[in-house]
């Protein structure tokens, strides 16, 4: 039995579960939940086991906490981009000749919604890779 929100896996791979759509709205609020609980551990990283001293203001606070949200979104995009290019296998149909050409993989920088991005429109939406 799976639990009320864990995603489902209903494609299995080389004996691996993978999750085949888009996860609920109640799955993606476990995820948050999730995220949150390591709020705790980024605070205990960035001031300490006692928390921020009294001359800490709101707005470091929350520098620390978009610093921690930056890692965390490019951390998993990078971890499910990567698992996911995993899947291609070694060879697959070329865009370019057409045959059956070896994968390569490139570095490339992941740019996620909500960024901000200077002098082109308030926010980039959509993943976007150049
Ligand atoms: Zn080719």
């Amino acid at each position: 039995m799976r639990g009320r929100n864990s995603p489902i896996f209903s494609n299995i791979k080389d004996g691996k579960a993978m999750a085949t759509r888009k996860l609920s709205l109640e799955e993606l609020q476990a995820v948050t939940r999730l995220a949150k609980q390591w709020g705790r551990i980024v605070v205990k990283h960035a001031f300490g086991e006692q928390g921020p001293s009294l001359d800490v203001d709101f707005a470091q606070m929350e520098e620390v906490a978009c610093a921690a949200a930056r890692g965390l979104t490019e951390g998993a995009l990078e971890a499910a981009t990567t698992q996911q290019g995993q899947l291609l296998g070694e060879k697959q149909p070329c865009p370019q000749c057409g045959k059956l050409c070896t994968v390569g993989s490139d570095e490339r920088p992941l740019r996620a919604k909500g960024r901000k991005e200077r002098g082109r429109g308030p926010f980039q939406s959509g993943l976007l890779s150049q």
